[in-house]
């Protein structure tokens, strides 16, 4: 019954291949067609991604490491690592979001230039699956804002097998539960928004070490980014 998949999985596949890519894109992006909330979301999650680059450059170079981008989303974390030199495997679980990140990912490695940067960019290994049939090994694996679409007893899976697939670290972001968020997003199940189509698990943080611990990883670094209506800890874990 731990199993991860089932249910969750499939509203959230459905979801994010049909209004939630049109509402994530645009929220991802950058168009002007975005309400404040959105506006507010884009910059929180904007700070994430910077935050998980410098956490990763702080280890040195990324030329040539192997990242595993486990729900990449419309790539908003795979191309800048691309550009940094990385070697690349995006995947989602919606055909949508892939083929967005993978759109914007050849408008923006292909136009030559790597933002000053003088590394080659080498164009990530774009892929549909779900985090739990991922295989193989990488230097780094990271999954951002994922966890948000599963309760902790299928998170604890998803981290183990995402910990299986690192070698070296694995950074996750959450959103974290402390009263402060837990009213805040009780008070948003009161009043539903048409958008807000999926639920929003929030986890604790110390849920997530244990959840760590227990296949051997230790968290080293610890991040939060919040924002008006944005709140995302990052943690990096490598093995104890
Ligand atoms: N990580 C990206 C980022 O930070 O820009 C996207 C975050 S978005 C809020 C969540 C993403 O997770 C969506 O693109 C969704 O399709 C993907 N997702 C949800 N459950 C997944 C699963 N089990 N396996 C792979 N991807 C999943």
């Amino acid at each position: 019954a731990q199993e991860v998949g089932g249910g969750d999985k499939e509203v959230v596949r459905e979801y994010f291949n049909n209004s939630g890519f049109q509402r994530w894109k645009k929220i991802y992006g950058e168009t002007d067609d975005v309400n404040r909330v959105q506006l507010d979301i884009r910059i929180g999650h904007a700070k994430t991604v910077e935050n998980v680059i410098e956490m990763l450059a702080e280890e040195g170079s990324l030329e040539g490491v192997t990242v595993c981008d486990a729900g990449c989303g419309t790539g908003s974390l795979s191309i800048p690592l691309a550009k940094s030199g990385a070697v690349v495997s995006a995947s989602d679980i919606s055909a949508a979001m892939v083929a967005e990140a993978e759109r914007q990912a050849k408008e923006e490695l292909q136009k030559g230039g790597t933002d000053g940067s003088s590394v080659a960019p080498v164009m990530p290994k774009f892929e549909v699956k779900d985090l739990e049939s991922l295989n193989g090994k990488y230097h780094t694996v990271v999954c951002l804002d994922v966890l948000i679409h599963y309760p902790q007893n299928k998170a604890d899976a998803m981290i183990a097998h995402l910990a299986s697939l690192a070698e070296k670290r694995l950074i996750l972001s959450f959103a974290p539960k402390t009263l402060y968020y837990d009213l805040l997003k009780r008070v948003g199940e009161l009043f539903p928004g048409p958008s807000k189509a999926t639920r929003a698990y929030l986890h604790s943080e110390a849920d997530v070490e244990k959840a760590l611990q227990k296949v051997g990883w230790r968290i080293r670094k610890r991040g939060l980014v919040t924002t008006q209506f944005y709140f995302a800890k990052l943690v990096e874990a490598v093995p104890a």
